[in-house]
């Protein structure tokens, strides 16, 4: 067995015993102080994730209700048009989109953003307040940790992922999206990932793995482990929302950064 190989194993081994620690109730040994200080720290400029590494081409409770979605195999609802070849081309299809309430109160849709070719896609459930100011996704405080993460942990810049969220309008007050409103606007978040193809989703919370996994899916017994969404590999991982209020939760999430920078084999810098 090689270095590398070796290391990996000893990495998964370190990761079922946190586990095991964890479901038996245990102190899990201690990461070393200071390892994830970086969810705090300000975005430094960071080097852009060089071009051979990009393809050519919450909240409070993470398990609450869950959505009456159910499983991709059996939803009715077909991706918006398996026609569309470009973002643009489905931004410009979905118009000013009053396909469902959501319109009423929103200032701005929010489409999505980042690069069309981006091999890791981060979905969210909805925009907050900030987002429907801009127009842009996760710009608020949730945003700030989730761009911390992106840049300060994976090194990566913003520019070159792609994020967006399963539903396009503010639910007002920041609730939840409700069922109908999901299943009116996930078609348009399938054919995002079907034009963009990235090789691997993280999905933020369980409003984006319900929506991508089926309503019976829980966060809290499957974040962390690789699921598969139309033949991509997908992490399910807390939202940064409920990283927010969780500090404990952080060192799950970094966990599950490092799985996906390993399957994009990409170096945790
Ligand atoms: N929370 C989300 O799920 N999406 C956003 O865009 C912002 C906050």
């Amino acid at each position: 067995m090689n270095a590398r190989n070796e290391l990996k194993e000893i990495f998964f081994k370190t990761k079922r015993l946190i586990s095991a620690c964890e479901e038996m109730g245990l102190e899990a040994p201690m990461l070393p102080k200071g390892a994830l200080d970086f969810m705090e720290k300000p975005v430094s400029k960071n080097p852009a994730l060089p071009s051979e590494q990009c393809r050519t081409s919450g909240k409070a409770d993470p398990e609450i209700p869950a959505l009456e979605i159910p499983p991709p195999e059996t939803q009715t609802i077909k991706p918006a048009s398996p026609s569309f070849d470009s973002l643009e081309d489905l931004r410009a299809h979905m118009g000013d989109c009053r396909r469902c309430d959501l319109h009423n109160g929103r200032n701005t849709m929010v489409f999505g953003e980042g690069n069309p070719k981006a091999r890791l896609v981060f979905v969210g459930e909805g925009p907050g307040f900030d987002e429907d100011r801009e127009g842009r996704p996760f710009v608020g405080k949730s945003g700030q940790l989730l761009t911390r993460i992106i840049e300060n942990g994976m090194g990566l810049t913003r520019e070159s992922v792609y994020i967006c969220n399963v539903v396009k309008c503010r639910p007002p007050g920041n609730r939840d999206p409700n069922p109908d409103e999901i299943r009116v606007c996930l078609p348009f978040l399938k054919a995002q990932l079907s034009i963009i193809r990235p090789d691997v989703i993280c999905a933020l919370g369980r409003v984006a793995c319900q929506a991508l996994m089926g309503g019976d899916f829980k966060i809290t017994r499957h974040r962390g482990e690789w699921h598969t969404y139309e033949g991509i590999p997908l992490m399910p991982t807390f939202h940064p929302a409920y990283l927010l209020r969780n500090a404990s939760a952080k060192r799950p999430v970094w966990d599950d950064v490092k799985s996906i920078m390993g399957k994009l084999g990409l170096e945790v810098k």
